[in-house]
């Protein structure tokens, strides 16, 4: 209740003349009488409860459910979600503090002290100043990790006197430590993997029991912490990123979310205005949000750990940024489309795990997938040629090969076929880059042969078309197995002559786009 009003009431308005001269003011006239039983009635007692209630907190107006973050509109929904936001900013705040102090007071001094248990942020989830940082591209890396060593079969290695077999104590700790690459993203292992580090096998056991119980642990965390925010499908450091772009007024509204699968959630936006005047922000844009919480990424090393572009800074990474470089990936190759004039997303922004485009698509509705459009026979066979063209050009033009293409990553929009998704995608000489490239040949051509286009070049034609080799074997076994040997072929040639075979490109080396 107001207490400006209850003070007062009493001068207010003019009233019968006997309550000014009554010093105990008025009588209450208007009492309700009342029985016994209406008096010890529950019922009753929680309908005047309910009266003052509603007069002391008059009701909310509700607001009509909106786009989740606007500039002006800011859910406040969830007051657990906006506390813990917070709560997370002041205590890496907290954090950042503690550790100008502990640099104050070690100096250069030779014995230290760590201030490391009084941090608030676990470090699993500390995402520190260091990690704001952007790549530190290390050419020279004194911990690039080695192939570790296996023992064949037979179980031991070398000849005579210099016999190893696998038990032998060096061999054996320096396979348990590789296998700490094994353990679940989130664990920090250091820098062990890459150095000379021999782990003797019961250390190595204590490590791997605590690396389940820790993975079990934060996975139950994040379960709490997914479910509870309003969006279910970003963590509450996504989320906050995200509310800063739309605060900043690059982005205007987030609407909702497109699409959720195994590794990105994809939501639509309107546009906002740029902060620096040369930039155009796109009047509608989709977010990709790279999940961070997912072991899924692991099973897509092979994708990145091989492409020369990011191996030197493989291997150090922490897997925070391991999964931030599928989102910069993304970024260089869509830039690398859009300079050959590939029909494809345009980048707005990057910022961190969170990839910024330009919408393909109108109104909020994102453009069909390939898959789920009936197109004519005309429209299907210019679908076809485009298609056709765009894979020569992604290989000629880009240095690239898409790596998962088929009819659920090509949009049908404005009459063309539009390429999304390329954070997998690599170049060439990627150890495995031609396999991935048949693979896509095998998926277009088996798409558009069904779909009736007459005139499409089967796996193995397309493939040649595409790269500019000559594979002549006749059927699919061969001519994967001389696709492998030809990767074997080059692999070789790095590892002699540290460069690639010149059948892959004209001049040696991948043409360098303005990025
Ligand atoms: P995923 O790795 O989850 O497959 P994608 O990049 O393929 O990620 O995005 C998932 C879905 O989100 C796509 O199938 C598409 O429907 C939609 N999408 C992604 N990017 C865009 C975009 N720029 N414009 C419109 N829709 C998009
Ligand atoms: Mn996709």
């Amino acid at each position: 209740m107001d207490p400006v009003e209850v003070a007062a009431a009493p001068e207010a308005g003019p009233g019968p003349a006997w309550q000014s001269k009554c010093p105990w003011g008025a009588p209450n006239t208007t009492s309700i009488s009342c029985s016994l039983a209406d008096v010890m009635s529950e019922q009753l007692a929680k309908e005047l409860q309910l009266e003052e209630e509603n007069a002391a907190f008059p009701e909310v107006v509700a607001v009509a459910e909106g786009p989740f973050i606007t500039g002006e509109n800011i859910d406040t929904s969830s007051d657990l979600m906006l506390a813990q936001m917070l709560q997370m900013e002041f205590d890496r705040e907290y954090d950042a503090q503690l550790r100008r102090e502990e640099k104050k007071i070690n100096g250069d001094s030779k014995v230290s002290i760590s201030f490391e248990n009084y941090r608030k942020v676990h470090p699993y989830d500390s995402d520190s100043s260091e990690d704001e940082v952007d790549w530190q591209d290390t050419r020279h890396d004194p911990y690039r990790a080695d192939k570790p060593t296996t023992t064949p079969r037979r179980g031991f290695t070398g000849k005579g006197k210099d016999i190893t077999t696998k038990h032998d104590e060096v061999v054996c700790g320096r396979k348990n430590t590789a296998r700490m690459e094994n353990f679940a993203p989130e664990f920090q292992v250091g820098d062990g993997i890459g150095m000379d580090l021999k782990l003797s096998n019961q250390v190595f056991n204590a490590l791997k029991q605590h690396a389940y119980s820790e993975e079990r642990r934060s996975a139950r965390l994040h379960e709490k912490k997914e479910h509870s925010t309003a969006e279910k499908a970003v963590d509450p450091k996504t989320r906050l990123l995200l509310y800063k772009m739309v605060s900043a007024g690059m982005l205007e509204t987030i609407t909702g979310c497109i699409s959720t699968g195994k590794e990105s959630v994809v939501f639509h936006a309107y546009g906002g205005i740029s902060e620096t005047e040369d930039k155009v922000i796109p009047p509608e844009c989709a977010i990709k949000v790279f999940k961070t919480t997912l072991n899924e990424f692991k099973n897509r090393d092979k994708y990145i750990k091989d492409d020369y572009r990011f191996k030197d800074r493989f291997s150090k990474l922490n897997p925070r940024k391991v999964i931030r470089m599928w989102a910069e990936k993304e970024m260089h190759n869509l830039t690398r489309m859009q300079n050959a004039g590939i029909p494809c997303p345009q980048v707005v922004i990057l910022k961190k795990h969170v990839l910024v485009m330009s919408f393909i698509g109108q109104d909020q509705v994102p453009a069909p997938k390939l898959k789920d459009v009936t197109l004519s026979s005309e429209d299907m066979k210019t679908a076809y040629y485009q298609v056709f063209n765009m894979m020569q050009q992604l290989y000629k033009e880009c240095n690239l090969v898409h790596a998962d293409l088929s009819e659920y990553n090509m949009l049908w929009h404005d009459g063309k076929v539009w390429l999304i998704d390329v954070s997998q995608s690599v170049e060439p000489t990627h150890p495995h880059g031609l396999e991935f490239l048949f693979r896509d040949c095998r998926n277009v051509s088996q798409f558009f042969q069904k779909g009736g286009v007459a005139e499409a070049l089967n796996e193995r034609e397309l493939f040649n078309a595409v790269s500019g080799l000559n594979i002549t074997a006749d059927n699919e076994v061969d001519f994967q197995e001389e696709i492998e040997a030809l990767e074997k072929m080059n692999e070789d040639h790095v590892q002699n002559h540290g460069k690639k075979l010149s059948m892959f490109s004209s001049d040696g080396d991948p043409p360098i786009y303005d990025e």
